[in-house]
């Protein structure tokens, strides 16, 4: 990573206001998840993007203080607070495969059992909310998730929108479905209402640019974050964050990104230089996977501007 190992934060906002600048220009904005009514209605043409270096520095651009619905991207952290709670005992009831299938596809379920390929499909990830909840009311499952976020961001002003929580529970008929398929395979110890409910509050947490970044930045193992993921589970992470971390279009993220990233139908996206930055990228229209559009061209343009990448 030539380019990375000299930036500082002088040199780094100039490259954030070019991106911003250029997103904003181009307006090729994608829609938003029109699945999640709470969801379909957000103005398309949004964009932020922040950056936590190794410097201890964080440099934006953008809406970077607007608050968006994180949605999958908590998957990386419920999958965290899982494999703390059960160790590796999850393995046995969700693999570590891309699926090449869409989020809620339930289509390699059948096929396999009822194991998921993976933590960041929704079945997975209902899986691993499963785990974590462990006959607890969900509750304190979901005040585990929120705590490991809050001290990860070191910022207690993050919170779970209940509207965008209700929306889905109203409208979430697929993983209703998953839920259950997963129940009739024996691949969920809670009731699948129990596990939904947690499902659908841990989608909901809404955070800014600036505060998903300085999350992620443990992930990163950055100085200053030491022991708070440990090393090689953070690697283990990322590596499940770039073979599976969007969908069915995590072969294209990895060519034009080359870095771990997960995505979630709110446009956010997180993206794990390793030693270098955690970054945060939201603008809510998606692509045809279900990933932000323009999130994803800003990666792209941020990897190729600083040399970022795991290749
Ligand atoms: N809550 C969404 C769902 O379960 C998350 C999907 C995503 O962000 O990819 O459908």
């Amino acid at each position: 990573m030539p380019a990375a190992s000299s930036l500082t934060e002088r040199a780094l906002q100039p490259i954030l206001d070019g991106i911003a600048a250029r997103i904003l220009k181009d307006a090729d904005w994608g829609t938003p998840a029109q699945y999640i009514p709470e969801l379909a209605g957000i103005d398309p043409a949004q964009f932020a993007i922040s950056v936590c270096d190794r410097h201890g520095e964080t440099c934006s651009a953008g809406a970077f203080d607007t608050a968006f619905s994180i949605q999958s991207v908590s998957k990386v952290f419920s999958l965290i607070a899982a494999l703390g709670r059960v160790g590796e005992t999850l393995w046995r009831r969700v693999g570590r495969e891309p699926s090449g299938t869409s989020f809620d596809s339930i289509l390699l379920l059948e096929r396999e059992s009822g194991r998921p390929r993976n933590p960041f499909v929704n079945a997975g990830a209902l899986v691993t909310t499963d785990a974590l909840l462990a006959g607890r009311a969900p509750k304190l499952a979901l005040a585990e998730i929120l705590g490991l976020i809050r001290d990860l961001a070191e910022d207690r002003d993050i919170h779970i929108d209940a509207d965008v929580a209700r929306s889905e529970q109203r409208t979430g008929a697929r993983n209703k479905a998953l839920a259950h398929y997963l129940d009739s395979h024996g691949n969920l110890t809670n009731e699948p209402e129990m596990t939904l409910g947690t499902y659908f509050h841990q989608c909901a947490i809404e955070m800014t640019t600036r505060q998903l970044a300085c999350a992620g930045r443990a992930l990163a193992g950055l100085p200053g974050t030491h022991g708070m993921i440990r090393p090689e589970r953070a690697r283990r992470v990322n590596a499940l964050m770039m073979t599976c971390g969007h969908y069915d279009g995590s072969g294209e993220f990895a060519f034009r990104v080359g870095l771990p990233g997960k995505s979630g139908v709110g446009g956010g996206i997180l993206v794990i230089a390793p030693g270098q930055a955690s970054i945060a990228i939201w603008s809510p229209g998606l692509d045809h996977y279900g990933n932000s559009k323009a999130g994803t061209r800003a990666a792209a343009l941020l990897s190729d501007a600083t040399g970022w990448s795991v290749f």
